[in-house]
């Protein structure tokens, strides 16, 4: 083990908890919802179906950091008012990405989850300041980081006392730019499991692109040992305002939590 992986060598002492809650423990912790949304409506009638399900994490973006400047932004301050109204309402945790020092001062007490996008897996000012938190920290690889550098970014949060890090593989810039988005590393599992202490979960809807891909991919990831996933769905993904060609629609998500209960049950 390289000196440069100081806590990601630690035995990390306690589960990522929320409200008592263990994620990334025994069982297979599934996140859902839509890329990001417009209205409370859309949000909230998402967000129901999935409760519907038992799935317990919301993700939904309210700051998107997105490649083109004229591609919507996200509901922004509004969308995560609106997140916050929805959690209480249906009892839900919130992932959501915040992609600045201010706004993580200003709701990362509220938000349950702190996503960090592939965009800023090296703003280590940002992961200095989530490091002072106590929120669990959803780290996203960066699309061309190696897992050194990926590893390393968690250390800024890990350093600051922040040992509630879950790290999360959304595929690597291949050479594929319309077939697929991005080339999904399932490799990155087991090399996390063994260089480091923290859960990993897989995102297979940026690693993809595509909604046909998504669920296979999450069946892969499972069984190369991921911690879980998180996965864009839609109750009706042609209306998503932002990547509908990766969202699943809820039928096909039923599959997927169906595989995952199987893999529940024959590791536990
Ligand atoms: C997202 O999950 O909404 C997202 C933008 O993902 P990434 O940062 O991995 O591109
Ligand atoms: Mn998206």
């Amino acid at each position: 083990m390289e000196k440069d992986y100081l806590y990601n060598s630690l035995h990390i002492p306690n589960n990522i908890k929320i409200n008592n809650e263990i994620i990334c423990g025994k069982e297979k912790t599934i996140i859902a919802g839509p890329c990001t949304f417009a209205s409370y409506e859309e949000a909230y009638s998402i967000a129901k179906e999935l409760k519907k399900l038992g799935i317990k994490f919301f993700r939904a973006g309210a700051y998107k950091g997105r490649t083109n400047p004229y591609s919507f932004q996200g509901l922004q301050d509004e969308g995560i008012e609106i997140l916050l109204k929805i959690k209480k309402e249906l009892d839900l945790c919130i992932v959501t990405e915040l992609l600045t020092i201010n706004q993580a001062k200003k709701y990362a007490k509220d938000i349950d989850i702190i996503q960090v996008g592939s965009r800023n897996m090296y703003n280590y000012e940002l992961l200095k300041e989530l490091g002072k938190t106590n929120k669990p920290i959803l780290l996203k690889r960066g699309f061309t980081a190696t897992y050194k550098e990926w590893l390393l970014a968690s250390e800024y949060i890990l350093k600051e006392g922040n040992y509630n890090v879950i790290l999360c593989e959304r595929g690597i810039r291949g050479f594929n730019s319309d077939e697929t988005r991005n080339i999904l590393d399932i490799q990155a599992i087991p090399y996390i499991k063994k260089n480091s202490k923290l859960p990993i979960i897989v995102d297979p809807s940026h690693a993809s692109g595509k909604d046909y891909i998504v669920e296979s991919m999450s069946k892969a990831s499972l069984i190369a040992g991921a911690d879980g996933l998180i996965i864009e769905v839609h109750t009706n993904p042609s209306q998503s305002l932002c990547d509908s060609e990766q969202t699943i629609n809820i039928e096909t998500l039923k599959d997927v939590l169906k595989f995952k209960e199987r893999i529940d049950k024959y590791e536990n």
